[in-house]
């Protein structure tokens, strides 16, 4: 395998399969499958998951909640989206633990880094819930956070998309997917893969990016073992 340790982001929307809202628990057993194929390899694997398939703060915000208050319901929902992968991957016979960076004791551990990066070295897939438990963050900033934390090798963002493109796939059928691509340049380019905040963060902290389509079984052993499948953001 190419990488040991991996921090994977799973945005909350890729938990909703074919549904409109909430989750799909055929998805969850297939993202848990997939994971289980990499752990079973000795791939040390963390995940943060998102909130988007509940609650996002923003969309609150702009029906007149408060703002702040908004993100707190998104990052429960964060947390919610935890438990439900949790029960798959628990399912699916692998170890975990969640832990969320708002404490709740009944459901969780708090978060605490040695204890997160003790539980990998275990082998066991410690989930983080909670984004970083501010508000005005993402649950990208919260996977870069993290991972830099934990020293993981790389963030795989597994999307819908198979990858960065030079224009929106989904609107231009001309596009045409990078392997590879430098931060500077993405910047340049003025591409999304990530908010400013998180990809900020992992450029400073060179923290390789790699963006791959997480919903076709397979896939995340490929970008483990190295094969080039995805774009990777590195330098
Ligand atoms: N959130 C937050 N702080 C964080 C992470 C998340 O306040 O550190 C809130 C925010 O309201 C966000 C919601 O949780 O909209 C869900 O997270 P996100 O939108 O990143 O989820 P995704 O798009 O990955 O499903």
């Amino acid at each position: 395998m190419k990488y040991k340790r991996i921090l994977l982001k799973l945005s909350g929307e890729a938990l909703m399969g074919k549904r409109q809202y909430g989750i799909d628990p055929e998805r969850l057993s297939e993202y848990a499958q997939d994971i289980k194929t990499i752990t079973d390899q000795g791939v040390e694997v963390a995940i943060v998951i998102g909130g988007g398939n509940i609650f996002r703060g923003v969309a609150g915000a702009s029906n007149g909640m408060d703002r702040v208050q908004g993100d707190h319901m998104g990052m429960l929902a964060t947390v919610i989206n935890g438990l439900a992968l949790q029960s798959a991957l628990e399912d699916a016979g692998i170890q975990t633990r969640l832990q969320t960076a708002i404490k709740i004791d009944e459901v969780a551990e708090p978060f605490i880094r040695r204890k997160a990066m003790n539980h990998l070295s275990k082998g066991r897939v410690v989930i983080f819930g909670g984004g970083t438990g501010n508000p005005y963050f993402t649950t990208d900033s919260a996977a870069v956070l993290r991972a830099i934390e934990i020293e993981a090798d790389v963030i795989l963002k597994g999307t819908r998309v198979d990858g960065i493109y030079n224009v929106d796939p989904e609107k231009d059928t001309t596009a045409v997917k990078f392997d590879h691509i430098t931060f500077d340049d993405v910047l340049r380019k003025g591409l999304k893969v990530m908010d400013t905040t998180a990809f900020t963060l992992s450029q400073e902290n060179n923290l390789p990016i790699i963006v791959f389509d997480m919903n076709t079984p397979g896939n995340l052993l490929k970008v483990v073992s190295g094969e080039t499948i995805g774009t990777e953001v590195n330098f």
